[in-house]
């Protein structure tokens, strides 16, 4: 078994010196021309660690075992190299991976297909309980070239001879340690020994138990390790922090960051080249001044960037790995890892990037909830504990807001000759007799209407929150596990119980925790689309567009999800509101139905911020 690529490196420090960088781009790593094609097409830009160590090995028909979780970019380590070696239409599976849960095994799918795009005639089959046989029966009789599965599901196909195994070329265990937990690996040992003897073999697996290493040492004969690196490095000064958001949550609670957050430069990692140019345009429209900083600026134009924001020009870089390389700004105070980093030592470099020139520097880390696991080996191996950062509030903003206002107009008034507009003042004061703090009032209330100093906020749902046990499991595949080994012809997995349907289709969900669902009485019959609800609700009621939730568009009405919390002003008033046309009449639908009023079970106080803005009238 090999040593892991940079086991022998010395423990030097993030601030002084470059960590050892994975130089090898994709087209050294022998994929086919196809494959690096979609790659190219993706904005992948570099091969990721466990990406770097794995192709090279599967390219050449070895088998491996990688020690590597969820957000290593894993699933592109055995995919592309395994369908690099392919030959597509044959009409039976030729790659096999097992997955311990339907939903990673639609995800692995997916990531096949966009992969093989360029492959002629590619078909991959997702194969899991809870779909109806028959379907499945049907697309691996037309023929799959990859077949992606939970082992239930997968067993009971072989059983009944509706998964043919002599065209297969190799087989992949993907999350076998979660196979294993869910009491799958007596089906695991099954399946690996229906393959092909010569198949080749590939397991992942995020930590390796003793029953694993057994498999391993089982049916993965002669297998080369690969892990990504643990080394750990010294990072004081920065202070690190960590957050756990939902992936469609991740710009919001970026953009509440940069509100209440007091920074010099900043740089935001994103990990592909599309990313940081969609993320780019994202904050510019909230209006940041932010530019990407990716592979595919020429080097003139890097330098330009990097010089621009040196001097003050720029204040946000949304860089990718590769293109952050060697980066060495005193200006920036803040790192946000806004997707996160492949492995200990990727975090440490790009967090290295601030607390430049013995100055502090402050890191944010944004994880998802699956990626709590990566976010303990970052911790483990570079033995650091990174605080919980909590979701900046919507009081916070709006004092931060305030402040700005208030400074901005301190400075008008210290810098500006304003006695032509004193003189209008006194003039509209006496002509119509109103007090001078009213037309201030009105004044400030005018000019804050594209930023609202007291905007609409509500909590974003706290990911930090792991699901109840129930709705964990639901969806997974699940045997049973006090008997693992019992028939699993006569078993029922969880999906068996037809819990959630098997496609991608929509289902209306829930609203979010802190969000109650609203009915208005204005549809498709209508010709309203979400823009004019969102419009409605923005400019009639200053709800701010990042606080409107899931719309959706019925026949005669539709339903919006809005914070928790609505004052009764602002509930009476968005009644009377019309979308195209039609008046709003806005009604409760979740939670209890006393309209407009937060429910009172949780004495939540109405936000006296949240006031009606008495723009224009409905
Ligand atoms: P995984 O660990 O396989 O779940 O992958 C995590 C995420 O990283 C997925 O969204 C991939 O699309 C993405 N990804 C994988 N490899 C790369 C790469 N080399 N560059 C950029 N993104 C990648």
């Amino acid at each position: 078994m090999t040593k892991p690529a940079d086991s022998d490196q010395s423990n030097d420090s993030a601030n002084d010196s470059e960590p050892s960088e994975n130089l090898l781009g994709f087209s050294d790593l022998g994929l086919s021309e196809p494959l690096l094609k979609a790659i190219t097409a993706l904005g992948y830009e570099q091969p990721s660690p466990i990406q770097a160590q794995a192709i090279p090995h599967l390219i050449e028909g070895k088998s491996l075992l990688g020690v590597a979780q969820t957000g290593t970019g894993k699933t592109a380590a055995f995919a592309l190299p395994l369908l690099s070696r392919i030959e597509p239409n044959k009409k039976k599976p030729q790659i096999l991976v097992l997955a311990p849960t339907r939903e990673l095994a639609i995800q692995v799918a997916e990531a096949f297909q966009t992969y093989a795009r360029h492959l002629k005639g590619f078909q991959v089959a997702p194969i899991y309980g809870g779909q109806d046989i028959r379907g499945q029966l049907k697309l691996l009789k037309r023929g799959a070239d990859v077949v992606v599965g939970t082992p239930g599901r997968l067993l009971d196909h072989l059983r009944r001879r509706s998964l043919e195994l002599d065209e297969l070329q190799a087989v992949v265990l993907d999350e076998a340690d979660e196979m294993l937990r869910m009491g799958f690996i007596d089906d695991i040992e099954t399946i690996l020994s229906s393959a092909p003897e010569d198949s080749q073999r590939a397991l992942f697996s995020a930590t390796m138990p003793a029953p694993i290493r057994r498999v391993a040492a089982k049916y993965l004969k002669n297998a080369e390790e690969v892990r990504i690196a643990t080394k750990s490095r010294t990072v004081e000064k920065i202070d690190q922090s960590y957050l756990i958001v939902h992936y469609s949550h991740k710009l919001d609670t970026l953009t509440r960051i940069l509100e209440v957050e007091t920074f010099d430069g900043m740089i935001v990692f994103v990990r592909t080249k599309s990313e940081s140019t969609e993320l780019t345009s994202k904050l510019e429209a909230r209006g940041f001044s932010a530019v990407a900083l990716n592979g595919d600026l020429n080097q003139a134009l890097r330098e330009k960037t990097i010089n621009r924001f040196k001097r003050g020009g720029i204040d946000i870089l949304v860089a990718t790995d590769v293109a952050a390389r060697g980066l060495d700004v005193e200006r920036i105070s803040h790192v946000i890892n806004y997707d996160i980093p492949y492995d200990p030592e990727a975090y440490v470099h790009r967090i290295g990037r601030t607390g430049r020139a013995g100055r502090e520097g402050k890191a944010i880390l944004f994880v998802t909830p699956k990626e709590r696991r990566l976010l303990k080996t970052i911790e483990k191996a570079n033995r650091l504990e990174l605080k919980v950062m909590p979701m900046p509030t919507g009081e916070q903003v709006s004092e931060q807001r305030i402040a700005k206002f208030q400074s901005e107009l301190m400075q008008s008034i210290q810098t500006e000759d304003l006695t032509t507009f004193r003189e209008l003042v006194e003039q509209i004061a006496h002509d119509t007799e109103t007090d001078i703090g009213e037309i201030a009032a009105a004044l400030v209330m005018q000019s804050q209407k594209q930023r609202p100093l007291y905007p609409t906020f509500a909590p974003l749902p706290d990911a930090s929150k792991r699901p109840e046990r129930g709705q964990r499991d639901q969806g997974r595949d699940r045997p049973n596990r006090k008997n693992p080994s019992h028939d699993s012809g006569k078993r029922r997995d969880a999906g068996d119980r037809g819990e959630r349907p098997p496609s991608r289709r929509r289902q209306p969900r829930e609203p979010d925790a802190d969000q109650q669902r609203y009915r208005i009485e204005a549809g498709k019959s209508h010709g309203v689309r979400p823009g004019d609800i969102v419009g409605a609700l923005a400019n009639e009621a200053g709800v701010e567009v990042e606080y409107i939730g899931s719309i959706e568009i019925g026949e005669n009405h539709s339903t919006v999800d809005l914070p928790d919390g609505m004052p009764k002003d602002v509930f009476e008033h968005l009644k009377r509101v019309r979308v195209r046309q039609q008046p709003m009449n806005i009604s409760l639908v979740s939670g209890d139905n006393s309209p407009g009023l937060s429910k009172p079970a949780k004495s939540r106080k109405p936000n006296k911020k949240l006031s009606l803005k008495k723009n224009r009238s409905a």
